[in-house]
């Protein structure tokens, strides 16, 4: 695989960009595997790349229905922070966080990382005190955030009103160090490193079965016939509930829409992200001067990746108080995709009943900032067949035990 450069842009301006190669492979499937990963999202694609870089696990396929990326990985508005409260989740979207500040360079493609700061609104007392116990917890864990009073919140965001009729801007739990990526980047990037390694990646590919025998997971049907494995991955976001269904046994996962819209470009006005949990809405811009907006799930279960006009009307009015400068704004695309979510808001890296089966997944509405992290916690799980210390709490038993990892706060608003 030829490496991007500066040097490699200047030898293909002159000759006509005709030697670019392309960036992954699309070969036709081998019969077996040493591992096999289920869904080419970010998460699979990142748990496929660790093997392979941090276990030299190669021999891996990753099978995905459409086409990679097209699923809640590309479809979601790019937050990336990691001010959680549990000690847990701390410890893995702050792992992930730190990798995405090197992401472009481990890649050697360009994800757009963009550490501008991220700062939730604290609109009402009550999430005042949430929010100082967050940033204290934070503080313990080593994750960078502080609380920040009203007017540093004006400073940082000009736009915002702080001085509404209803919820007026009470302060703001802050992460400088989060922000933004391109989320297809952060996809192709992995599937070019994962092909570089020798990795196959199988699209337009649907999982339709699982076999096993004496409690070992032997391969998968696919549309592109039957494929066998010594490991298997399940990594499918909102699908995660039937894969595990084809593999014999039950998670706890609901799956919803999660919607989210863009507005028409405009002129840089917003360089920070700014979430109000509260009144249930968050924006940032993005490079190309869209404002990005994201809203809530649909209130009722389904499977459809599509908006919905109620969805518009009740994030923009729930945001237009505190962004007035949103009150004329025209709406360009509104979009969903189908989040998987649990009953604590904390994701699963688990192993399953089945012995050599592993499943990721219940990332909610939340999981594009995970990506690196999840990635290197599913990959160890795989390779050792036991989960690391950032897996070891998330294991899908824990709902059993009565042992929830509670982010409902720190997920509060769908990001
Ligand atoms: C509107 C919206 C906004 C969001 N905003 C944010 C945000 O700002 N910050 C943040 O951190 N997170 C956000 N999220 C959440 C984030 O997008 C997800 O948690 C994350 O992308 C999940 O990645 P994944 O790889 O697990 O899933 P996906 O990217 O959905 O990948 C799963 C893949 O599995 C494939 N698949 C399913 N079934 C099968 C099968 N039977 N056979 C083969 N393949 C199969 C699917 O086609 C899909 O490509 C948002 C989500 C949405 C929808």
């Amino acid at each position: 695989m030829k490496r991007y450069s500066v040097f490699a842009i200047a030898r293909e301006a002159v000759r006509y960009h005709m030697g670019w190669e392309r960036a992954w492979a699309s070969p036709e499937p081998k019969a077996a595997y040493d591992a096999i990963i289920v869904g080419a999202g970010g998460h699979g694609l990142a748990t496929a790349y660790y093997l392979g870089k941090n276990f030299g696990i190669t021999n891996v396929a990753i099978i995905e229905k459409g086409w990679l990326g097209g699923g809640n990985t590309g479809r979601n508005t790019t937050i990336i922070r990691s001010n959680y409260l549990q000690d847990p989740s701390a410890a893995i979207y702050e792992k992930a966080r730190s990798l995405y500040e090197t992401m472009s360079q481990d890649l050697n493609y360009n994800v757009m990382f963009s550490p501008r700061g991220v700062m939730m609104l604290a609109q009402t007392h009550h999430e005042v005190r949430g929010y100082l116990r967050t940033a204290h917890a934070n503080a313990l864990q080593g994750v960078q955030t502080e609380f920040i009073n009203p007017q540093r919140v004006k400073e940082l965001c000009p736009i915002l009103n702080i001085d509404g009729p209803r919820y007026p801007v009470l302060g703001a739990l802050w992460q400088p160090r989060g922000g933004t990526g391109r989320h297809d980047a952060v996809a192709w990037g992995y599937a070019r490193a994962c092909s570089a390694m020798g990795m196959h990646i199988i699209q337009n590919c649907e999982v339709k079965g699982v076999r096993s025998e004496g409690g070992q997971v032997t391969g998968v049907d696919t549309t592109k016939g039957f494929i066998g494995t010594k490991k298997l991955g399940m990594v499918v976001a909102g699908h995660s509930g039937q894969l595990a269904e084809m593999a014999g046994f039950r998670l706890p996962i609901e799956a919803v829409a999660l919607q989210a819209l863009v507005s028409e470009p405009i002129k840089p006005c917003m360089d920070v992200v700014v979430m109000a949990n509260t009144v249930h809405g968050y924006m940032s811009q993005s490079d190309k001067g869209e404002m990005v907006i994201g809203g809530g799930t649909d209130g009722f279960n389904n499977f459809t990746q599509r908006g919905s006009f109620h969805h518009i009307e009740e994030t923009l009015r729930a945001l237009v108080e505190t962004f007035p400068i949103i009150s004329r704004l025209k709406m360009l695309r509104q979009w969903g995709g189908i989040v998987d979510m649990t009953g604590d808001r904390s994701p699963i890296i688990s192993k399953t009943p089945l012995g050599n089966c592993f499943i990721n997944c219940g990332w909610g509405t939340g999981g594009f900032k995970a990506i690196p992290g999840s990635g290197w916690a599913m990959a160890e799980l795989m390779a050792k067949g036991e989960p690391g210390p950032l897996a070891a709490d998330f294991n899908m038993w824990r709902f059993k035990d009565g042992q929830f990892i509670d982010e409902s706060v720190a997920a509060g608003v769908a990001h």
